[in-house]
């Protein structure tokens, strides 16, 4: 039986789909590829399918006996949600949903979903944990929320059984260095930094100075995306195992400033990079950091890249073998 990994072609999605290549699963690729690449695929069947195209998701499910979904498949970017709410919620509520209806048609009881950080809004706790209050800052955020309520009333109505993974902020790239992080537009800070490191682009900018944390500028917990591919990994064993529902945070627990992931960046690279302080960016918490210990205790999740100089590292790997991204 085979998993579908909805949005393979993206970031993390793909760096999960290899993971699973690599463990012998039988993995099928779907992407509209609107934001993935066809090159990050590296294994497995692909088919180039939108999740609001009904009759297409049902051509695949009819053509595969799929044991699984992880849903990767969404648009990410807080500030864009802010100005283009509709686009979110169609794309993120309504393919979703969609997808759950193809799930429920076909007898597909398995799915795991990339949840967000962003669900918490400002926190209430540091670090913050699964239990805490979840009230969005934004439509990006909301969107995952709303999708993650609907996975709770799926599960009590068709016995759809899920797990939420909220990620913190993802970074890093595979340690072969064959598969990375690739936006058009870029708005991520560790890929922006090692742009300026490379030359790409001539600064980076430090968005807001004046944060109530220990330099003034925002603190973040960044996760290596293998760490996180691994952990989807854990979540489908788990589905299969106990068959009950679960939210989880991943993160490691770490918060970064802005200012000190530009210096990690410095000292790996060994480059000058050019700084510029900037304004707050509209939506920004302060300080958003992960407790994963139940992650942890449950699923025996274990972090192999935990290190920032070691995310860094396979970051700047990757941008240096792949200036234009998967355009070489
Ligand atoms: N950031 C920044 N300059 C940039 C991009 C991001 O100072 O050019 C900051 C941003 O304000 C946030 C942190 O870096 O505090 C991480 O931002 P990113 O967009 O990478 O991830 P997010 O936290 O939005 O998921």
């Amino acid at each position: 039986m085979a998993i579908l990994v909805a949005g393979g072609a993206g970031y993390i999605g793909s760096h999960t789909a290899l993971e699973l290549l690599e463990k012998k699963e039988d993995v099928i690729y779907l992407d509209n590829l609107t934001k993935g690449h066809k090159d990050a695929v590296m294994g497995g069947k692909f088919y180039q399918v939108d999740l609001l195209d009904t009759e297409a998701l049902r051509k695949v499910f009819r053509e595969n006996e799929i044991e699984a979904v992880i849903d990767f498949a969404a648009f990410s970017l807080v500030g864009e949600s802010v100005n283009e709410p509709i686009k979110y919620y169609q794309n993120n509520v309504g393919a979703t949903i969609n997808l759950l209806k193809v799930m429920q048609e076909a007898g597909t009881k398995k799915i795991v979903f990339s949840s967000t950080a962003a669900t918490y809004g400002e926190p209430e706790n540091v670090p913050i944990l699964e239990s805490d209050r979840t009230e969005p800052t934004n439509p990006y955020g909301e969107t995952k929320l709303a999708v993650e309520k609907a996975l709770k009333w799926a599960d009590r109505a068709y016995g759809i059984k899920y797990v939420s993974l909220r990620y913190f902020n993802a970074a890093g790239a595979h340690i072969s260095g064959k598969i990375g992080e690739d936006h058009t537009p870029e708005t991520h800070l560790i890929p922006l930094i090692l742009d300026a490191a490379l030359g790409k682009r001539e600064s980076i900018s430090i968005f807001g100075t004046d944060y109530p944390t220990q330099d003034g500028t925002c603190v973040r917990d960044y996760i290596h995306v293998t760490d996180l591919a691994n952990a989807h990994i854990l979540a489908v064993e788990k589905l299969r195992r106990d068959h009950t529902s679960a939210v989880y945070n991943l993160g490691n627990g770490k918060g970064f400033s802005v200012r000190e992931v530009i210096h990690v960046t410095k000292e790996v690279t060994g480059l000058p990079i050019k700084v510029i302080e900037a304004e707050r960016r509209a939506g920004d918490p302060a300080v958003l950091i992960a407790s994963s210990d139940k992650i942890k205790k449950e699923l025996g999740w274990n972090p192999r890249f935990a290190d920032l100089s070691t995310i860094v590292e396979t970051a700047f790997r990757w941008h240096q073998s792949h200036p234009n991204g998967y355009e070489n």
